[in-house]
């Protein structure tokens, strides 16, 4: 799967920036309701601590699990550290509680006094480490070797460090910073922690805002916010009282909001599986799609290129014919040859139009941005539009984002459309006018529509316009829409017509536009 199928590598819409900034401007206020009553002591709460690391543990653990699932698609390094930063954490939280004085006493290991915050200071100062390495590396590095391993590999090292770690911690409380006096009350040295912690709060938010590439950079810093609140209830704002109502404010509130983000995460997975399964179905319909065309376009060119054919010998017969007279008839014989020739430009039209559909080339595919092939269009077609008093407008969305496709063929397919447009306004009642429009559709897709103000579709079969060889026009070839067709369903999009009101019809095209899709260097004119 390309990275530019997973919305969390897609930059962040103006929705998602709103639910952030609101998310964290809830959590200010819930900074500032808690904070009169920081200070106060919820005993016996002690009996909630396995019951909240258990929540961190799971919740950590499923993000990390999801940042792992990024990483196997993406390859990137920057990712993976990510993913182990929130590994490490959530299992941190593990011997955190296992160790917090007066919760597990039957297991014995919260004897001694340093540990839990040793624990928690290494919690703490880790993991903004690994949202600073993650903002700083750029995507684009990929660790060698096979990811499976690489995942599998980390997780090993990152259980045998919280192991050896947490060993180490349990046996040589002495050889331990003293960051308690006791079991409730931190030590004059536990300051530096949190110092440290919201310095590198503050370094993590600005590298994230600096990159601010992706979705996944926004909420990460609400990620980072909220610890930082946190830290400021837990350890400014009650005073650093373990079990005080500001100290479990904190830890509520960043639970809350880590599990909001671990939702957020999970919603944009499933929308990448919803986007995965859509176009593999709309691959298949294009398929078949494209099979029932191609028996119906075969049966239809035999059919046209033969009636020219037959034509063009029954002329030549009769010019033969006009010129082996003993008085040859000049005139009927020129005449017969003028209708070969006509014919025979009939004949090698068929021709050219099979050629386009076919041309060299055509899965060639490049980033394209369809305003500039919109405009390119437009201007080309600008001098038919004068002559035929039509008024041409535009309304192209800014910031569309590029589409995959082969420039040459939907170029064509706009062409075509503009020129249908322009055509069925021909001899109808002023004012005409021609309106293109460009937008952003559901499921990540660009829509765009040519209206007109001609003569609409209300006489003509809406189901056989698309077919082969079907026209209305005199001089008309009958297969600009079903080549426009062929082409917008073989790029994944879908091409239809509706009628307008008061007159004239639309064409609506889509197509997917992976969000992340690099944009073309140069614009395609
Ligand atoms: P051609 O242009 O050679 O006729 P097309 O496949 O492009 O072939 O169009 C097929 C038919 O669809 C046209 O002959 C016309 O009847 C109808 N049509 C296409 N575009 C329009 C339009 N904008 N308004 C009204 N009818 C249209």
């Amino acid at each position: 799967m390309p990275s530019g199928l997973s919305p969390l590598a897609s930059p962040p819409t103006r929705y998602q920036l709103r639910l952030a900034a609101s998310l964290s401007a809830l959590l200010v206020l819930a900074l500032l309701v808690t904070a009169p009553y920081a200070r106060q002591p919820a005993a016996s709460t002690e009996a909630l601590l396995p019951a909240y690391a258990a929540a961190v543990l799971v919740v950590e653990l499923l993000t990390a699990a999801l940042l792992m699932a990024l990483f196997y698609v993406q390859r990137s390094r920057a990712m993976l550290l990510l993913a182990v930063g929130y590994l490490l954490s959530g299992v941190m939280a593990v011997p955190w509680a296992l160790t917090f004085p007066g919760v597990f006493d039957a297991l014995m290991l919260d004897g001694a006094l340093q540990g839990t915050a040793s624990i928690a200071a290494i919690r703490r100062l880790s993991f903004p480490l690994f949202v600073i390495a993650y903002a700083v590396l750029s995507d684009r590095e990929f660790p060698s070797g096979s990811a499976p391993r690489i995942i599998l590999g980390s997780i090993a090292s990152v259980l045998a460090v919280v192991a050896l770690a947490t060993w180490f911690i349990v046996s040589h409380d002495d050889a331990l910073p003293q960051f308690m006096v006791d079991a409730h009350n931190v030590s004059g040295l536990w300051r530096f922690v949190p110092a440290a912690a919201v310095a590198l709060y503050g370094v993590g938010l600005i590298a994230l805002g600096l990159r601010r590439r992706s979705m996944l950079d926004i909420w990460l810093m609400v990620v980072l916010f909220t610890l930082l609140i946190e830290i400021l209830l837990i350890s400014y704002i009650s005073g650093g009282i373990r079990l005080s109502v500001g100290w479990w404010a904190g830890r509520f509130y960043g639970l809350t909001s880590a599990s909001l983000v671990l939702l957020v995460l999970l919603s944009e997975a499933t929308t990448v599986h919803a986007r995965l399964a859509r176009s593999v179905l709309a691959e298949r319909r294009a398929r078949q799609n494209r099979l029932t065309a191609m028996e119906a376009l075969s049966a239809s060119i035999a059919h046209e290129v033969n009636q020219p054919l037959a034509s063009m010998v029954t002329n030549a017969s009769a010019g033969l014919r006009w010129l082996e007279r003993d008085q040859p008839h000049i005139d009927e014989a020129k005449a017969a040859f003028g209708r070969i020739v006509t014919e025979g430009h009939h004949a090698s039209k068929v021709v050219t139009g099979i050629r386009t559909m076919f041309l060299k080339g055509a899965q060639e595919r490049v980033p394209l941005d369809l305003n500039h092939l919109i405009d390119a269009v437009l201007t080309q077609c600008n001098d038919e539009a004068r002559l035929g008093r039509i008024s041409v407008s535009t309304a192209l969305e800014a910031d569309l984002p590029p589409v995959i496709g082969n420039p040459v063929q939907l170029r064509q397919v706009v062409t075509n459309l503009v020129d249908n447009a322009v055509d069925a306004m021909r001899g109808t009642a002023e004012p005409r006018f021609l309106r293109v429009t460009s937008q952003r559709h559901e499921f990540g897709e660009v829509l765009v529509a040519i209206a007109d103000s001609g003569a609409g579709l209300a006489g003509v079969d809406k189901d056989r316009i698309f077919e082969p060889f079907f026209t209305t026009k005199p001089d008309g070839m009958g297969m600009g829409l079903m080549f426009c067709q062929s082409t917008i369903e073989a790029h994944g999009g879908r091409l239809w017509a509706v009628d307008d009101v008061p007159r004239g019809a639309i064409f609506r095209f889509t197509l997917p536009a992976p969000a992340t899709a690099p944009r073309s260097s140069e614009p395609i004119r």
